[in-house]
């Protein structure tokens, strides 16, 4: 039985039972549906919930960002809104991240307005969602003014090109600096050293027999990262760096604005058994957790 069918049987289980007026447990089938590329299910769902709460709202705004409904997406934060709900963090980088998806320029401006009302402006997802809209959106300025009011900014290394538009991709911090990495990025100045780790991740992954997924669905790959090879892109990257940088025994953290792709996934569990550390990659959608060979999302994602 595949996992949607599973969640069907749940639901229809849970319409029997008393549960259906539950918000939390009717906010878990928004989810639930959600990430099962259900979107239709997921809004019905979330049309009968009769007093939703602020989780609520974040669940049906994740599963239409997720989904690739933008336009949608920034409907439901407009709703939220007009409802009285005081916006988190995660509504004001979700809707920004639509925002940025459908060239919302306008729309985008207004929600950086209330993301400095409701002080949420320097969490580092709404920073990174700011610096995405304005980039994809050629407003260079603003893209500037956002990013030089980023929090700790002044100590972020990497590239330059942030500014030239599209993205800022995986960053990973040590030290209570950021470091960020593009695809393909050699700009980083311990590049050498973190070439030199890759070349033996690779080497090490190779003699344990590795495969790497070089079937990938396009579909599976954010458009910039198509373009490179996936050994190179930033998730690895800056992998590589926390594998240099950070002493043995701390977890890995990385940051990803976009959606971690299946190659790297995989390759992330096998280097978790290889260098035995704890990874965490935090992409668009989730946390991932690797840890010996495995990942918490049980490839699901
Ligand atoms: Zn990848
Ligand atoms: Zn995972």
């Amino acid at each position: 039985m595949s996992n949607l069918e599973l969640g069907q049987r749940l639901h229809a289980f849970i319409v029997r039972s008393g549960y259906r007026e539950d918000v939390s447990v009717l906010n878990g089938l928004v989810d639930f549906y959600g990430k099962c590329r259900d979107i239709i299910s997921s809004e019905m769902v979330f049309n009968r919930i009769r007093r939703e709460n602020v989780v609520s709202w974040c669940s049906m705004l994740s599963a239409l960002v997720q989904n690739h409904k933008g336009e949608r997406a920034c409907m439901i934060f407009l709703q939220a809104r007009k409802e009285e709900v005081e916006p988190t963090d995660f509504m004001v980088s979700s809707t920004l991240s639509a925002c940025a998806k459908l060239g919302g320029l306008e729309l985008g401006k207004s929600v950086h307005a209330l993301a400095v009302k409701v002080c949420v402006e320097d969490n580092i997802f709404v920073g990174s969602a700011l610096v995405d809209l304005y980039g994809k959106c050629g407003s260079i300025e603003n893209t500037e003014q956002v990013f030089s009011e980023m929090p700790r900014r002044k100590l972020v290394t990497g590239k330059v090109a942030i500014f030239k538009a599209t993205l800022l991709d995986s960053w990973i911090v040590e030290k209570n600096r950021v470091h960020v990495f593009q695809a393909n990025d050699c700009s980083h100045e311990r590049n050498s050293e973190i070439q030199a780790m890759l070349s033996k991740l690779r080497r090490e992954m190779k003699e344990a027999e590795y495969v790497p997924h070089t079937n990938l669905s396009m579909f599976d790959l954010e458009e910039e990262e198509r373009a490179s090879e996936v050994w190179y892109h930033s998730e690895k990257i800056a992998l590589a760096f926390g594998l240099i940088a950070l002493p043995y025994g701390v977890p890995i953290r990385i940051t990803k604005n976009l959606r971690i792709c299946a190659d790297c996934h995989s390759a992330i569990k096998f280097i978790s058994r290889i260098v035995g550390r704890e990874i965490v990659v935090r992409d668009k959608n989730r946390f991932h957790n690797f840890e010996d060979g495995l990942c918490y999302c049980k490839d699901y994602w």
